[in-house]
């Protein structure tokens, strides 16, 4: 009896693994070698200063105007992973995203984890995000998981619809309710090497903002962006890098 339930326990185990544990860690070394390919090719060639900055979990009605009016002012183009509802229920934002030229990829619909999605549901987000998307007369590209999980039918389906996962290198906990403006700083001028790209969030994926920790985010990268410009960087889009 003990030893039967020890096998069942261990077979759905297995399936879980299977299922999502196993492709998202699998997408992350992936992402993680191919960047460190290119880095060591970079220290070959002269590297060439490019950051791509994006932003996860909006667009979100009281932060993403004040980050797109930053961009603007420092003629930076960057790439939004936007949330489908978010987008819905913000359509302008997102329209002013398009019409600055930035890069808009898609976020899922809800934001939750594709560890815990059914196969219909995975199908449904896609199917649903990418028709807000179509409303809007914005067509997608590129999709950046929830918290970079996906399972097997999140890579079907990024397959089947001709999408491209986009990962990242650089992460400051710029979501947390503590978010402090000296460490974030301190992260993103350690972290940031030629080709990095760079995770940030205008918003928060179950739309429940705590402390203002956007606002934070961007007063950080008001003062960050002149240390990297007199650094020699430039910003561009992840087209740019995946084209
Ligand atoms: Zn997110």
């Amino acid at each position: 009896m003990n030893k039967k339930f020890l096998k069942g326990a261990a077979l759905i185990g297995a399936a879980a693994a299977s299922y999502s544990y196993l492709p998202s860690r699998m997408g992350r070394l992936q992402h993680e070698l191919q960047q460190e390919a290119e880095e060591a090719a970079l220290t070959l060639a002269t590297p060439e200063k490019v950051l791509y900055l994006t932003f996860d979990d909006g667009p979100n009605p009281s932060y993403t105007s004040r980050l797109l009016d930053l961009l603007k002012e420092y003629e930076i183009k960057a790439t939004f992973f936007i949330v489908g509802k978010f987008a819905a229920e913000n359509p302008d934002l997102v329209l002013r995203m398009e019409q600055e030229g930035h890069t808009i990829g898609l976020h899922s619909m809800e934001h939750k984890s594709a560890m815990i999605q059914t196969p219909s549901y995975t199908r449904w987000d896609f199917a649903k995000s990418l028709e807000v998307m179509e409303d809007l007369g914005i067509s997608v590209k590129y999709y950046r998981p929830p918290w970079g999980h996906v399972n097997w039918f999140t890579l079907q389906e990024i397959k089947a619809r001709g999408l491209k996962k986009v990962l990242w290198d650089v992460m400051t906990g710029d979501w947390k309710e503590s978010s402090d403006e000296e460490k974030m700083q301190y992260r993103l001028l350690k972290h940031s090497v030629p080709g990095s790209i760079v995770c940030l969030h205008d918003g928060r994926g179950d739309g429940k903002v705590q402390n203002d920790a956007p606002l934070r985010m961007i007063e950080t990268l008001e003062k960050t962006i002149p240390i990297w410009l007199e650094e020699g960087y430039r910003f561009e889009t992840v087209d740019k890098k995946y084209m």
